[in-house]
């Protein structure tokens, strides 16, 4: 079939998705399309079971119109994330429901063989959560620390410090469904871009101050180097302060060595009363202390803003959104807006905006899920196969 016809195709799905249109007419009205044209792509559609059409209810004299509806359980994902030492799975449809969620705890001193039969039994268990007819299209990793995401491979994880190059695309295989990588940063961005259309126009840095150290950076709507997995980790900048400290990538004196609540959660735990190794317990508990209380938060603190500072010189965003337990005390906060609103070289630059941004899994799952549904849904109308299977039914 020609790729027009494709785009076509498309386009009139996701007129009736996104509620714009629900009948033959305002579509016609919409695409610029003749009727009978319009006609057979909802016929096909129809066929291919992505619209339902139903009859409406008959009003007065003549035939009653026919209701067009998106089928948002054609297809399924299954997204898994990372959260504090937890992968959590949820089955997804295309409408970005979360059907249920379910959740793993692998110890720390996982290694490879430990951490891929979890993921196996994760994914496993997930897609058991879809109906019976949802056709199960990808497997969507969006997780923390450096990936080959062309490769399939998670390389390193700080929280998983004995796993090395998981070779997820061999562990997964057995799915016959598609596996994705993508870095949850860039995830998390992408979603936001797709949210705030004005920010398409900005370059947009998001920066992520937690249990690792991460950022990714967008320029005209477009994630940079997305499909790569490992841009702009500066975590693993080394800060060449030969203290010899050993990284959870392998390498040493790394900026997490010194700033991230892996290395340093301990020695603030003397400072911070009733402090959690959790990301999310850990920022209510830091939102009350007093920065000069805490030497070892102070050095955090600096050699951050050191670092991100500099990103900023080479970048030049117009706008950076902070994230992460860190930045929600209001005196680090501070900091951090002051240094990088002077960041820029060049005085006659627009200042940069910085924000505090909000934890948002909505915004992870629809960055993370918008290019491997789009790919299944082109492939379904191609009448290629999908290379999926029935969830639940599979493995
Ligand atoms: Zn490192």
């Amino acid at each position: 079939m020609d790729a027009a016809r494709i785009d076509d195709l498309i386009n009139l799905s996701n007129l009736v998705r996104d509620g714009k249109a629900t009948n033959r007419r305002t579509i016609a009205r919409q695409l610029g399309l003749r009727s009978t044209t319009v006609s057979e792509l909802v016929g096909e559609l129809v066929q291919h079971d992505i619209l339902i059409e139903t009859m409406a209810r008959a009003r007065g004299k003549g035939r009653p119109a026919a209701v067009l509806s998106f089928n948002q359980q054609r297809l399924g994902a299954v997204f898994i994330t990372v959260t504090d030492q937890r992968l959590e799975a949820s089955a997804v449809d295309l409408g970005l429901r979360v059907i249920g969620t379910l959740t793993v705890a692998p110890n720390r001193d996982a290694d490879n063989l430990v951490l891929g039969q979890c993921i196996r039994q994760l994914v496993r268990d997930t897609a058991a959560l879809f109906a019976r007819d949802v056709q199960l299209c990808a497997v969507v990793c969006s997780l923390s620390g450096l990936l080959d995401a062309k490769r399939r491979t998670w390389c390193v994880s700080s929280r998983w410090p004995n796993m090395r190059n998981l070779d997820l695309g061999a562990e997964l295989s057995g799915f016959a469904a598609p596996v994705w990588l993508i870095r949850n940063l860039d995830a998390e961005l992408g979603g936001i871009l797709a949210r705030e259309p004005d920010m398409s126009t900005e370059a947009v840095l998001l920066l992520h101050w937690g249990h690792g150290i991460g950022a990714a950076y967008a320029t005209e709507g477009n994630v940079v180097n997305s499909t790569h997995g490992r841009f702009c980790e500066i975590g693993h900048w080394g800060l060449g302060n030969g203290r010899g400290v050993e990284c959870t990538c392998g390498n040493r004196d790394c900026l997490e060595t010194v700033a991230s609540l892996w290395s340093i959660g301990t020695q603030l735990a003397k400072d911070v009363p009733s402090i959690d190794q959790s990301e999310r317990q850990f920022a209510v508990a830091l939102r009350q202390v007093d920065l000069g209380a805490s030497v070892v938060l102070g050095t955090a603190l600096s050699e951050m803003i050191r670092i991100t500072a500099n990103l900023c010189r080479l970048l030049f965003p117009n706008r950076v959104i902070l994230t992460g337990p860190f930045v929600q005390n209001p005196e680090v906060y501070t900091r951090f807006v002051v240094a990088l609103e002077q960041a820029p070289i060049l005085r006659s630059l627009d200042r940069i905006r910085v924000t505090l941004g909000h934890e948002s899994p909505e915004a992870e799952i629809s960055g993370a899920l918008a290019r491997p549904f789009a790919t299944a849904f082109r492939n379904l109308l191609e009448g290629r196969e999908l290379q999926a299977s029935k969830a639940g039914l599979s493995q």
